[in-house]
């Protein structure tokens, strides 16, 4: 059954700091803090209409939730307590800093129902941080999931790519040491450059130079690959389709179908190596793929397959479906 979060957005408000990126009204498209009043309102809402509730959390995602007022983030955790439980909602999940969770945070999320968190890493490697304002270190993050997974919580991780001074190399350190940490979820979202940020100043005085589109398509599916390869289920990849951001955006990778663009690349790749390989006469091939992902292995607008005959001297490559072939796995059946 599929999951679902019922999102509450609580912008920017427990932030010691502002990130180089961040423009917290623009990725939300709200600028208030919601009350108790306004959870209880979502809540009832929602529950009268997602089909499967044990299928669903309530999600606090924004700014820094742990970092915001405690007696307002009690208000707000008590209220949707209340919707948590049999014949309610699963749980509820939260996003927050990695330098704002300790032991005493952890024990009130425990107490009001909290069984996911989600940290915003971003990069974990110091120089990076630093550059974008982030005002933690990436010991900070280790440090929270040692806490995090030692007292039983989902554990997910949120990855930026394409900061400011983030080089090719440090993308890997990054990716590499979340596999380290193993958690149970990866967001990855390649950068967005908003107008009203610092990265949109360093960008249009021409200071920030980031990776071309390509390059990052190349990257997240080498990491989607082995995300999934390691057991880490990627929620989500790409910033979620907006018209506030493509009104609000200077540059970086935005795309509404980012994560079927990086997926049909594995694809891509995948059968090019084996039909590098092919030197006979026979330029039919049929390749066996998950039956999930027949689409991402043609591409848009059947992009692969034409891309196959260009490149490999017109052979015609034609998808099939099998239940026994893993996601990104491609079997040659012919
Ligand atoms: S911690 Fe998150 S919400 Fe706060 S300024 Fe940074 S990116 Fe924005």
């Amino acid at each position: 059954m599929k999951h679902s979060n019922i999102s509450i957005f609580v912008p920017h408000i427990g932030c010691p700091n502002m990130c180089s990126f961040c423009n917290q009204h623009t990725i939300s498209g709200t600028q208030k803090a919601p009350t108790a009043e306004k959870v209880m309102a979502v809540c009832t809402q929602a529950l009268g209409e997602v089909r499967s509730p044990e299928n669903a959390e309530i999600a606090f995602f924004g700014g820094s939730f742990t970092a915001i007022p405690q007696d307002y983030m009690v208000s707000l955790l008590e209220t949707a307590s209340e919707f948590v439980g049999k014949g309610k909602f699963r749980g509820i999940r939260i996003s927050t800093r990695p330098d704002c969770i300790d032991t005493q945070i952890l024990c009130i999320l425990r107490k009001y129902g909290v069984t996911s968190i989600e940290l915003g890493a971003q990069s974990m490697v110091n120089h990076v941080l630093e550059s974008n304002d982030r005002g933690h270190t990436a010991e900070d993050v280790f440090r929270a999931c040692r806490l995090i997974r030692a007292e039983g919580f989902e554990l997910g991780l949120q990855m930026m790519m394409g900061l400011y001074k983030s080089t090719e190399s440090d993308e890997y350190e990054t990716f590499e040491k979340i596999i380290y940490i193993k958690p149970d979820t990866v967001r990855i979202y390649p950068v967005v450059i908003l107008k009203n940020t610092r990265l949109g100043e360093l960008y249009k005085s021409g200071e920030y130079k980031t990776f071309s589109f390509d390059e990052v398509v190349n990257m997240v599916s080498a990491f989607l690959t082995s995300f999934e390869k390691n057991g880490i289920n990627v929620i989500k990849c790409g910033l979620h389709a907006s018209e506030f951001v493509e009104n609000d955006m200077v540059g970086g990778f935005y795309h509404p179908a980012f994560r079927e663009i990086c997926e049909s690349r594995i694809y891509r790749d995948k059968i090019s190596q084996i039909l590098a390989r092919k030197t006979g006469k026979n330029r039919d091939f049929s390749f066996a793929v998950s039956p999930t992902c027949i689409s991402k292995a043609v591409g848009q607008c059947r992009a692969n397959i034409n891309y196959f005959r260009e490149k490999f001297s017109g052979c015609n490559v034609k998808i099939i479906g099998d239940i026994g072939v893993k996601k990104y796995d491609v079997e040659l059946r012919g």
